[in-house]
């Protein structure tokens, strides 16, 4: 009866070198992860502290109701906010000082529900 093989390291996928870790050794796992937050680099906005005080701002200004009016009636919706969604997308930023543009302005934010913000991204 074969027993459990002795574990042995594997080499990192990147860069060859035997690793303990399970794909990748500890610094390409920390190049691999640099990269792919630079891929859209635009998400650095979530982490700026203005943008949770902007984010709480749009929140109090929508008195915690989602902003969306439907339709032809132009009611607001009345359910609860629980996102804020940016009208123009921050991903269309071309530069860092767009990004802190209309990525921090509360007038391009609309506090929406669980329904209406996904709704918003379909549209696009
Ligand atoms: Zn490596
Ligand atoms: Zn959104
Ligand atoms: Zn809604």
């Amino acid at each position: 009866m074969a027993g459990r093989p002795h574990r042995i390291p594997r080499p990192c996928a990147d860069c060859g070198r035997l690793t303990p870790g399970r794909t990748r050794c500890p610094k390409c796992e920390r190049v691999a992860r640099a990269k792919l937050l630079s891929a859209q680099p635009w998400r650095a906005v979530y982490d700026m502290p203005a943008y949770r005080k902007v984010r709480k701002c749009v929140l109090a200004r929508a008195k915690g109701i989602c902003e969306a009016v439907e339709g032809e009636t132009r009611r607001r919706c009345g359910h609860r906010a629980v996102d804020v969604h940016h009208i123009v997308p921050i991903s269309r930023a071309l530069t860092w000082s767009q990004l802190l543009d209309f990525g921090l302005d509360p007038n391009n934010m609309a506090a929406l529900c669980e329904k209406h913000h996904p709704q918003a991204h379909r549209r696009r």
